[in-house]
């Protein structure tokens, strides 16, 4: 037996190590887990190579638990360890992998962000761990096998022993604090986290399967009777969907993937995207659209990030744009740094260009599903767009490739692009000014008669609804040329799309001056502003509407968009149609019954729009009940 003392820099490195990974422990089990599966896959390439010529045998990784003994051991069939294979990889690699770390961690001025990132490798044993064993027997024909012991001071051991098996065992003596790594659960529990789609097979503990008896006994029925057996647990599909060719899936499968990925979701997702790059950078994976709910935020955090199979997290805002976020599915990147800080990250060449080409892809991706099938992308457009809104907002080139099959949806129940919208409506609703006024309703029902006027008239009124409307209505304002938004009760719709031609008023400015004071006193004076047009006999005697741009600033602000000086006042006009006979009824009216006739009119408007509540509501119920 030898002992040595391994030659770190830092000093105490292990209690720094052991106090600031607190929080991620059980990462250990993932990073040498994976050190067994290199081991292994190590083996296969030499094979194939042929600079290995025996048996590979039956390469898979075992977990064993020992419970009495305190241990917990990593168990692979793979390349092994000679002596001196030790002292160079691990006495001196993965000692300095940890000092490094440590180096890191001083300097980062982001300390908690490196931690979850960092794969310290096989030092990361002594987070749980006060003792550790290797136990391994190299691959040459005359090897050796050894065991080097360490209990996580700088000091160590090393000693011959017997070991049939090639391959290594990293053997834990579990510590008292960390005694939840010798439950089974907890053990299951992390293997599934990260080891599920490992190349190599994970084995822990048995589980119990029915199969035909050998005997081939039948019981009553015929059948052949069922035995039970202990068999191997494999926690782990080696060959997961992503890594696949996509010519050789069928839609089913990518649907078992989602269900794989996601046992706890019960809705299917609507399309997938399998990514598969390997020039400037390395990428492969599988992106779901699922179907987007109004509340968005309860959607992230989906995608699963992997580098070679071995997951390294579910929060992958650095890497994507954030409005990809509201995706799921995995992407694996073997280019992106793991063991860097975050901001590191955003700043990381190859990142962006992941990040972009992912963009890319999403974007051409619905845009040839809009090629192909038209009628079938109409069908999902319901659960795109508030991704697709979302998409043009947060990125302009997503917002350019946009434009080829972002949808608006008019109150026909018809599709359009904004470009196929413009060129339907240019002649009826351009104004004077050359604007083509897009009309829109956030709510059919409610604005009922402000729609049905406009249809009169033969305009057509899109609908627009959710919370992004009022951003994508301003960004698509100055994405295209000459257009411009106003929901159908922003004003009348002479002045929502001016023509030339004007209608001449049958009050003269005088009969105004007279009627405004009588309509101010049936309303609220600071809330409600008296707008006098000359509009065509046949429509409304009065109409509220709220001008486009308070309403605008006022969800802005609802949105916690712009940053406003105090509240926004909640103001509207009360617009009299100075050319129905109504009105002028008003005005000739005797002056008792001048108000009771103006109060009666703009209730009216006001039930029109839903606008009459409460009080007021019952007020005019009990006034026209004597009215009759
Ligand atoms: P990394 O895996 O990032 O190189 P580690 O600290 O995990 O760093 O491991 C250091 C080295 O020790 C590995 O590169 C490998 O050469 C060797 N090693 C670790 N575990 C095993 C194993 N189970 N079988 C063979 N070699 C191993």
């Amino acid at each position: 037996m030898k002992t040595g003392h391994i030659n770190v820099q830092t000093e105490n490195i292990f209690p720094i190590i052991k106090k600031f990974l607190y929080s991620d422990h059980e990462i250990f089990l993932r990073e040498l887990v994976s050190n067994a599966v290199d081991a292994s896959q190590k083996l296969k390439v030499l094979a194939k190579n042929g600079e290995y010529d025996k048996e590979i045998g039956d390469l898979k990784v075992e977990i064993l638990l020992d419970k009495d003994a305190k241990t917990l051991t990593i168990r692979d069939y793979g390349i092994g360890m000679t002596a001196e294979e030790i002292d160079k990889y691990i006495n001196q690699i993965a000692f300095s992998g940890a000092e490094e770390f440590v180096q890191k961690y001083k300097e980062s001025d982001n300390k908690e962000s490196i931690i979850g990132h960092f794969g310290l490798g096989f030092y990361s044993a002594f987070m749980v761990a006060d003792n550790v064993e290797i136990k391994t027997l190299g691959r040459y024909d005359d090897a050796q096998a050894v065991q080097w012991q360490s209990n996580g001071t700088t000091e160590y051991t090393i000693k011959e022993i017997e070991k049939d098996q090639r391959g290594t065992d990293i053997v834990l003596h579990i510590t008292e604090e960390s005694k939840e790594f010798l439950e089974e659960a907890r053990i299951r529990g992390i293997l599934d986290k990260y080891c599920k789609f490992l190349p190599i097979p994970v084995i822990f503990g048995t589980k119990t399967i029915q199969e035909d008896d050998p005997s081939g006994e039948k019981d009553d029925e015929g059948n052949v009777k069922q035995v039970s057996k202990e068999v191997p647990d494999q926690v782990n599909n080696t060959n997961p969907a992503w890594t696949i060719m996509p010519s050789e899936l069928k839609e089913e499968d990518y649907k078992g993937f989602y269900r794989e990925l996601y046992p706890m979701t019960f809705e299917e997702p609507l399309f997938h995207i399998h990514l598969n790059v390997d020039y400037p950078f390395n990428l492969t994976g599988i992106l779901y659209f699922p179907k987007i709910k109004e509340n968005v935020e309860v959607q992230r955090n989906k995608i699963q990030l992997y580098s070679n199979q071995v997951f390294i997290t579910d929060n992958v805002e650095e890497i994507v744009p954030e409005f990809l976020t509201l995706l799921h599915g995995v992407i694996d990147s073997p280019d992106i740094p793991l063991n860097v800080s975050r901001s590191y990250l955003q700043s990381d060449g190859n990142v962006k260009k992941i990040s972009a080409h992912i963009t890319k892809k999403v974007a051409d991706k619905l845009k040839q599903m809009f090629n192909q099938d038209r009628e079938d992308f109409e069908s999902k457009w319901n659960d795109l767009r508030i991704f697709s809104e979302y998409g043009m907002l947060s990125d302009d080139k997503f917002a350019d490739r946009a434009k080829a099959f972002h949808l608006v949806k008019s109150t026909e129940d018809k599709f359009f692009t904004v470009e196929e919208f413009k060129e339907k409506v240019k002649d009826t609703q351009t104004d004077k000014d050359g604007k083509t006024v897009f009309l829109y309703t956030n709510d059919k029902e409610e604005q009922y008669s402000f729609v049905k006027a406009a249809k009169e008239r033969g305009y057509e009124v899109l609908e627009l609804q959710g919370p992004l409307i009022p951003h994508w209505v301003q960004k698509m304002e100055t994405t295209f040329e000459n257009v411009s938004f106003a929901r159908v009760d922003a004003d009348t719709l002479d002045n929502l799309i001016k023509k030339d031609e004007d209608i001449p008023s049958k009050l003269s400015e005088e009969d105004q001056e007279k009627l405004k004071p009588v309509f101010e006193g049936v309303v609220n004076k600071d809330k409600f502003k008296i707008q006098f047009e000359s509009m065509s006999e046949s429509e409304a005697p009065i109409v509220v509407t709220q001008p486009e741009f308070i309403r605008r600033m006022q969800e802005q602000q609802q949105m916690g968009g712009a940053g406003f000086m105090g509240a926004f006042p909640e103001t509207y006009n009360l617009v009299v149609n100075s050319n129905h006979a109504k009105i002028s009824e008003v005005l000739n009216a005797k002056e008792d019954e001048q108000s009771q006739k103006a109060k009666q009119l703009t209730d009216l408007a006001m039930l029109s729009q839903g606008m009459l509540k409460g009080e007021a509501l019952t007020d005019f119920v009990n006034r026209s009940i004597e009215l009759i």
